[in-house]
C-alpha cells in the first residue's frame, strides 16, 4: 500500500462524555467489532469512582507504564482506527483537552435520559475552539429516555452545533423496538442483551405492510411521521458541513446491548476525516508531506520510583516516522533517535519500525520532553493548538523539608512538563503557585512529589478567580498595567505574562480600564 493510501485509511479520534454516559462501554463495543478484544469487560474503566487520591493512584499503578488503554488501535474493513482514551473524571479535564488536540475527530456520548451534562458542555467548547468534527451517539435507549426531538434541540442549543439525525429510535425503555437507519435505509430491531450483530431489515417502502409487521401499526405510523418531519427539518447531510464542524451527525442506540453501534461505526469510517493538515507557528503542515513531523500531546510517568521513566505520546502529523532514525527535538535543538518506539494494536503494545500520519507512538523518555514539543527531520517548526487553559483552583506551594529543596524543584518541574498542573511564579514575591482544574490534583502532586522525588510540600490557600494570559495591543499600556498590578502579575512556565485576577470584578475593572490589553483564558490566542 502506498503512503497516501496509508494516510487516507487512518481515523484517529477520541470518545468524550460526561461520566457514566457510556464512553467505556462504547469503546469496548467498538473494539469488539474490530476484533481487538474478544470478550466484553476487557476494557478497564479508567474511571475514578471516589474522589480520592488512593483511587487515582491505584488506577495508575494498575495501568503501569504499559498504558495499553491510552491508545487503542485496530483495523475494521481495511480502515486503521486509533481511539485515544480520555480520562472521564472532571479533575483531569486538562488531560482530556490535550488529548483532543491529537484527535482528528470526536464521538460524543450522551445519556438519553439525562441529555447534555456539564462535562460534555465543557469538552465541546474545546472541540468548537479547534473546529473538530463531532458525531453524537445518544446512548441507553433501552431505558426510559427523553423525546428524541427534544434531545436534538437540547444538543443544538447547549452544544452550539447544528445536528442531523442519521438514525432514529422507535420508542425507548420497555417500548424500545429498534432504530431506523436514515443514512443507509433499513430497520434494525432491538434484541436486548444481544451480543450478536443485529442484522438490518431492508425496507424499500415504508408505507408497505412490512414495517407494520415488524413494529406494529402504531409505531410504524409514528416512525413514518417522524421521518417525514426529519426530512423537512434536517436536510440531507453534506459531509463538508460535518468536516467543517458545523453539523454533527447523530445516532441512537444502546452501547450496553451492542445496539446501533455498527451503524455508527460504518458511518464513522465513511465520514470521519483522515489526518488533517495542522498549523504550526511557521506554516501549515499537510499529512502527505514527505518529511516526518509530530508533537508530544501526553506524557505518562511510571509511578514506580525505581523506574522513573516516562512515555511521551507523539502524534505523527506528516511523513513516516522510522525507528533508529535521527530526529530534531526542536525545543532543545538536539537530534534524538529512538530504538524502542511503541504502538498499540489490538490492545497489545509492540515495538514498531515505522508509523504513519494519524498514528500515535510511545517514545521512551527520561525527562527530555514537555507537552507540546515538536519532532521533525530538521525543520524548526512549532505545532500550535496545544494551549493551556486557565486553571480553576490555585494554591501556593511551599517546601516542607529544607533538606530536599532541590528534589522539590525538580519534582515540580517534571510534573509540570507532564502537564499534571500549571505553575505560575508571582513576580512580586517570587512565590510559586500551582493551578489545577480539580482538587484531586493537589493530592496527586503531593503524593507523587513524596513517592517519586522524596520531597515534601505544603499548600497554602490562595483565592483567585482566574489566571489570564495578557495580549498587549499597546506596549505602554502593558507597562502601566504591570506597574499598577505588580502584586497580581505572574509568569507561566514559558515566561509569558499572566494576570492573577482575584475576583470577577477585578478582572472586569482591568478590562474596562485597559482597553488595549486583551485578557485570555487560554494560553494560545
Ligand atoms: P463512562 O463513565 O462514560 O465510561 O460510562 P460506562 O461505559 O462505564 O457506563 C456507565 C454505566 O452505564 C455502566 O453501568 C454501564 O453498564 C451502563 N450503560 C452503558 N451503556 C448502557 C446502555 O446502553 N444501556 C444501559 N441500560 N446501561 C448502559
Amino acid at each position: 500500500m502506498g503512503y497516501k493510501e496509508e494516510i487516507a485509511r487512518r481515523r484517529t479520534f477520541g470518545i468524550i462524555s460526561h461520566p457514566d454516559a457510556g464512553k467505556t462501554t462504547l469503546t469496548e463495543k467498538l473494539l469488539l467489532f474490530g476484533g481487538a478484544i474478544h470478550v466484553a469487560g476487557a476494557v478497564k474503566s479508567n474511571k475514578i469512582k471516589k474522589t480520592a487520591t488512593s483511587d487515582f493512584m491505584e488506577i495508575e499503578r494498575q495501568r503501569g507504564i504499559s498504558v495499553a488503554t491510552s491508545v487503542m488501535g485496530f483495523e475494521y474493513n481495511g480502515i486503521k482506527i486509533n481511539i485515544l482514551d480520555t480520562p472521564g473524571h472532571q479533575d483531569f479535564a486538562e488531560d482530556t483537552f490535550r488529548t483532543l488536540t491529537a484527535c482528528d475527530s470526536v464521538i460524543i456520548v450522551i445519556d438519553a435520559a439525562k441529555g447534555v451534562e456539564t462535562q460534555t458542555r465543557k469538552l465541546m467548547q474545546v472541540c468548537r475552539m479547534r473546529k473538530t468534527p463531532v458525531i453524537v451517539f445518544i446512548n441507553k435507549l433501552d431505558r426510559p429516555a427523553h423525546d428524541p426531538f427534544d434531545l436534538l434541540d437540547e444538543i443544538e442549543k447547549e452544544l452550539q452545533i447544528h445536528v442531523n439525525p442519521l438514525s432514529w429510535p422507535i420508542g425507548s425503555g420497555d417500548t424500545f423496538k429498534g432504530v431506523y437507519n436514515i443514512y443507509r435505509g433499513g430497520l434494525y430491531l432491538f434484541n436486548p442483551g444481544g451480543q450478536t450483530l443485529p442484522e438490518g431489515i431492508e425496507i424499500q417502502d415504508l408505507n408497505s405492510d412490512e414495517l407494520v409487521r415488524h413494529i406494529g401499526e402504531r409505531d410504524a405510523h409514528t416512525l413514518c411521521e417522524n421521518l417525514e418531519l426529519i426530512q423537512g427539518v434536517y436536510p440531507t447531510l453534506e459531509q463538508n458541513d460535518y468536516l467543517n464542524a458545523e453539523v454533527a451527525p447523530v445516532f441512537f442506540g444502546s452501547a450496553l446491548n451492542n445496539f446501533g453501534i455498527k451503524e455508527l461505526l460504518d458511518c464513522f469510517i465513511e465520514l470521519a476525516p483522515s489526518p488533517l493538515p495542522r498549523e504550526t507557528e511557521e506554516r501549515i503542515v499537510k499529512a502527505d508531506e514527505d518529511k516526518f513531523t509530530g508533537f508530544v500531546f501526553k506524557i505518562h510517568a511510571n509511578m514506580d520510583p525505581n523506574h522513573r521513566d516516562r512515555i511521551a505520546f507523539v502524534k505523527v502529523c506528516s511523513g513516516i516516522f522510522k525507528r533508529n532514525t535521527n530526529y530534531l527535538h526542536v525545543r532543545n535543538g538536539k537530534m534524538l533517535k529512538f530504538s524502542t518506539p511503541t504502538a498499540f494494536m489490538a490492545s497489545k503494545k509492540s515495538i514498531i519500525d515505522e508509523a504513519y500520519p494519524g498514528d500515535i507512538i510511545g517514545l521512551h523518555d527520561t525527562g527530555t520532553f514537555k507537552i507540546g514539543d515538536t519532532l521533525t527531520e530538521g525543520e524548526k517548526l512549532h505545532f500550535k493548538g496545544i494551549p493551556s487553559f486557565s486553571p480553576e483552583l490555585f494554591k501556593y506551594i511551599e517546601n516542607a523539608d529544607p533538606m530536599k529543596s532541590k528534589q522539590l524543584a525538580k519534582g515540580i518541574d517534571q510534573l509540570m512538563d507532564e502537564g499534571v498542573a500549571q505553575l505560575f511564579v508571582n513576580q512580586f514575591n517570587g512565590r510559586k503557585i500551582i493551578g489545577t482544574v480539580g482538587a484531586l490534583q493537589f493530592e496527586v502532586i503531593e503524593y507523587r512529589l513524596l513517592h517519586e522525588y522524596g520531597a515534601s510540600c505544603r499548600w497554602e490557600s490562595l483565592n483567585l478567580y482566574k489566571a489570564c494570559w495578557i495580549e498587549a495591543l499597546d506596549n505602554n499600556e502593558l507597562i502601566d498595567f504591570k506597574k499598577h498590578k505588580a502584586q497580581y502579575m505572574a509568569k507561566d512556565k514559558q515566561g509569558r505574562d499572566v494576570f492573577l485576577a482575584d475576583s470577577q470584578y477585578m478582572l472586569h475593572m482591568a478590562q474596562e480600564n485597559y482597553k488595549k490589553l486583551v485578557f485570555h483564558f487560554t494560553s494560545e490566542f
